[in-house]
Formats: C-alpha cells, structure tokens, sequence
C-alpha cells in the first residue's frame, strides 16, 4: 500500500481537494489519454437463461471454488445463526432493497448507512472491483494491489485513485477485489478482528454478482451497500467465472451519478473522521 500522504490531506477543504484532482484529471486526458468507453452497451444485467436458478448456481460456485475451506467452516463456526440468517435471506424475493445503482443489505435506505458512517464505532471496508480498473493500471488489472500514484497518469484519472485520495486514513479498509471469496474473506476477516467494531460496506460489482452473492452478505448480517457497475460487465455465467480467473477483456464503468454519491458517502466518512 502506498504510504504516501493522500490527495485530500493535502488541502484546506474537500471542495478545493476535488476541483484540484479534476482539473489535474482533465489535462493528464489530454497528455496522456488512456483507454475508455467510448458508448454504454446498454447489456441486460442478466441474461434470462442465467437468471434461472440462480441462488443454486451461486451455492454451487461458492462451494467448487472455496480452496482453503474457508466459507465452509465460518459456516459451521456459528451454524444455527448462519441457517436462520441465510434461510431468512434465501425466503425475501431479493437479497437487497435497490435505491438507483445502490443495492443496500441489511438496510431500509441510504439515510440508514450514512448514520452508520457517522459512527465512531464502525469500520468500512470499502471495496473496487478490478472490472473498472484502467487497461494501463500500473498495478495491473487483476491484482489485489493499487499503487494510487499521484505522479502516475493513469491513477490521476482514475475513479479508483480519487476515492483512495480522498479517504481517511482510520477506520477504513480498501480493498481491490479480485474475486468473490476476495472479498468475502476480507469482509468476514474484519467481523472476526474487530469484535468492537460494527463492520459496514461499500462495494463495487456487477449487478449479477450483487444479485448472486447478496444472501451470503446476509447470512454474516453485515450492514452496507453494493453498488452496481455498468458498462461491459458480466452477465452470463461463462462471462462471470472467466472474469473471476481474470478473463476480463471488457471495462466496466461506475456511473457519473453513482460516482458522485459514493464519493458523497468517503466526504462524510472523512468528516466524521476529522471530528472525532
Ligand atoms: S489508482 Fe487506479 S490506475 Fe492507479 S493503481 Fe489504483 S486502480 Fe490502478
């Protein structure tokens, strides 16, 4: 992780910290102009023949591809509570109550997380997909690292730079995910470390992935928000476990919009930070 001070620290206030970064972003596209969307796709979230039975096929993947056993035995760790949890989950019509781009679990609105945000007692892990990292990411595309370079081009306009640049330094745990179990262990990780700690989320994906896995978030009843990537995202089953093995030939994007409420939600984190 790069120790360097952040972006944000850097400036009396986030509103000149975000006009600096953007006009800087805007002349580094200009400089140095790296690969992007040109047109939205306008793809189904997921293809109807994929959408059937999807709760199975999600189970079915979770448990071929858990390695080291790890779900299995959290599983077991509690397993009244884990069935009750996910047979709670699994009865709802979906695992999530959607508001726009942002699938919230465990929670009525957004109001509800930013009440969460505000509290000292919490701890966010907040996760990017490697879908929409840039081709030119000089930490590479499927890897669990972003370098966030200020002096690198390619981090100055990248949406995944500007959030590590303006988030606080405490209470926060970034994650560059590069497959489901990632950031399972890594969410499940933070529940079992910080028992002091009430973990919350806020992750990137597929809306395929948000649908498939959301029972699963339910069953650690973790509090947070997954929010849905469009662009060249996956939509089938083939798409989704090649990307999970790192077959990812295709951008996917978060939306201008969606972009300006997560970086709402890392101001208000950042605030709570300062006055605490
Ligand atoms: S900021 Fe973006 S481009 Fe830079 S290392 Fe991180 S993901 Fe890659």
């Amino acid at each position: 992780m790069n120790t360097k001070p952040r972006f944000w620290d850097k400036h009396e206030s986030w509103e000149e910290a975000e006009i600096q970064w953007d006009i800087r972003a805007d002349s580094l596209k200009e400089l140095h102009p790296i690969k992007t969307l040109k047109k939205l796709p306008n793809l189904p979230a997921i293809r109807p023949k994929t959408a059937k039975n999807l709760k199975w096929k999600a189970l079915k993947y979770l448990a071929e591809h858990d390695k080291d056993k790890f779900f299995i035995n959290y599983f077991f760790k509690y397993p009244f509570r884990h069935t009750y949890n996910l047979t709670s989950s699994y009865l709802k019509d979906k695992p999530f109550k959607k508001d726009g781009d942002f699938f919230l679990y465990e929670m009525e609105s957004e109001a509800e997380f930013k009440q969460l945000l505000k509290r000292q007692d919490t701890l966010l892990v907040i996760g990017f997909s490697y879908c929409h990292k840039p081709f030119e990411c000089p930490s590479g595309r499927f890897t669990k690292e972003c370098i966030h370079d200020e002096e690198n081009p390619v981090c100055g306009q990248c949406f995944i730079g500007k959030c590590v640049h303006s988030l606080p330094e405490e209470r926060v745990i970034p994650v560059f995910i590069i497959t489901v179990h990632h950031i399972g262990e890594e969410i499940v990780g933070a529940v079992e470390a910080h028992p002091d700690k009430e973990v919350i989320f806020l992750i990137t994906a597929c809306e395929m992935t948000l649908q498939m896995f959301g029972d699963w978030g339910n069953m650690v009843k973790v509090k947070g928000i997954g929010v849905r990537l469009d662009g060249q995202i996956c939509n089938t089953m083939k798409a989704f476990v090649a990307s999970e093995f790192g077959v990812k030939p295709g951008m996917a994007v978060v939306l201008d919009e969606t972009q300006k409420r997560m970086l709402n939600l890392i101001e208000l984190r950042r605030e709570s930070e300062q006055g605490a």
